[in-house]
């Protein structure tokens, strides 16, 4: 059987209301489980935010479930509405430390199986970075943040320090989108899914790179975007034509966008063959990883069958895609 490390799955944690209202009351997520236990939704406040199912909580059911897909390790991190960037500092520290703490809970259940990215209080440099390394020493095996902070975006001095911060304790990065256009056009069909998460992917990297961050940032820092990177390979030329064309996209960056691809990762939920083909293309298979989703809908829902039904990869490129990239990234072994 091939190896198969999926790096982009998430969990929640049995937060009950009460424990949510040492955050927030209103606006602090938590988890209301139905009597079956095996179904339950994430909430707000009384507020329906997303219905989900017991492999987000229940390390054992998420195993059966990785068994199911043939997978040999899964790779957990928060999901982002339990990031809590908008909160004062000290609050935001403490509930990340209670949900990595919760992580490693989830994981304890098979360490060999299931490894966990923690969450920072971004919001605070010293606090994201005094987190990102207490969770290195706990066991988490790299920090997962969102792609921006409010008005501020990957590009931002604070970030880009939390960023050198990484690099230098040689902690890995996960960037996932969160916190996208939801309103006005956005309203129907899941389009913030569809259309704001891809967009601000592309945003956070075409920030780093046209930002000329990339020249600031340690070349050790192993950094992944998630979902293949939105747009990002689809859009090169686009990024690659404009920086040639105009004084004003290159001005902060002394090289055209392609120059720092072997900057960063992305991973492999594309969820079609020809996109993935343009990803592997353009990023090249060694900065390629399995990613899914898991355990939402909007996941791969047969984990890795993208990347393994893919006739034009060769055989060793599939193996460094559904795992030995992560291996390295992650330093799993
Ligand atoms: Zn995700």
């Amino acid at each position: 059987m091939t190896k198969k490390i999926d790096m982009h799955a998430h969990f929640f944690p049995r937060i009950t209301q009460d424990s949510a209202a040492a955050l927030d009351a209103e606006g602090a997520p938590w988890l209301a489980i139905e009597a079956d236990g095996l179904r339950g939704h994430i909430m707000v406040g009384d507020k329906k935010f997303r219905p989900v199912y017991s492999a987000l909580w229940n390390p054992a059911h998420r195993l059966e479930e990785m068994d199911q897909q043939g997978l040999d390790m899964q790779i957990v991190c928060a999901t982002p509405i339990m990031f809590g960037y908008r909160y004062a500092a000290q609050k935001a520290y403490e509930w990340s430390q209670r949900m990595n703490d919760s992580a490693i809970e989830h994981c304890a259940f098979n360490t060999s199986r299931l490894k966990a990215l923690a969450q920072v209080p971004l919001q605070d440099l010293e606090l994201a970075c005094r987190e990102a390394s207490r969770a290195k020493e706990t066991g988490h095996v790299g920090v997962q943040i969102g792609n921006h902070l409010g008005e501020r975006d990957l590009d931002d001095a604070h970030l880009v320090d939390f960023l050198v911060h990484c690099a230098n304790n040689d902690i890995p990065v996960l960037v996932h989108p969160w916190d996208m256009m939801t309103d006005g056009r956005m309203k129907k069909w899941m389009l913030p899914w569809l259309v704001s998460m891809p967009a601000e992917t592309q945003l956070g990297i075409l920030s780093l790179i046209l930002s000329g961050a990339f020249e600031r940032i340690p070349a050790s820092l192993k950094l992944c975007f998630a979902h293949g990177g939105g747009g990002f390979a689809f859009l090169l030329g686009r990024a690659e034509n404009a920086w040639h064309c105009r004084d004003i996209v290159r001005q902060d960056c002394p090289h055209p966008p392609s120059h720092y691809l072997k900057r960063f990762f992305v991973d492999s939920a594309v969820f079609d063959d020809r996109a993935l083909r343009l990803l592997v293309d353009v990023m090249g298979a060694e900065r390629v990883m399995l990613g899914s989703d898991y355990p939402f809908p909007l996941g791969e829902q047969e984990i890795g069958k993208l990347v393994s039904d893919a006739t034009w990869l060769a055989r060793r490129d599939c193996d460094r895609i559904l795992a030995g990239n992560a291996e390295t990234f992650f330093a799993l072994t």
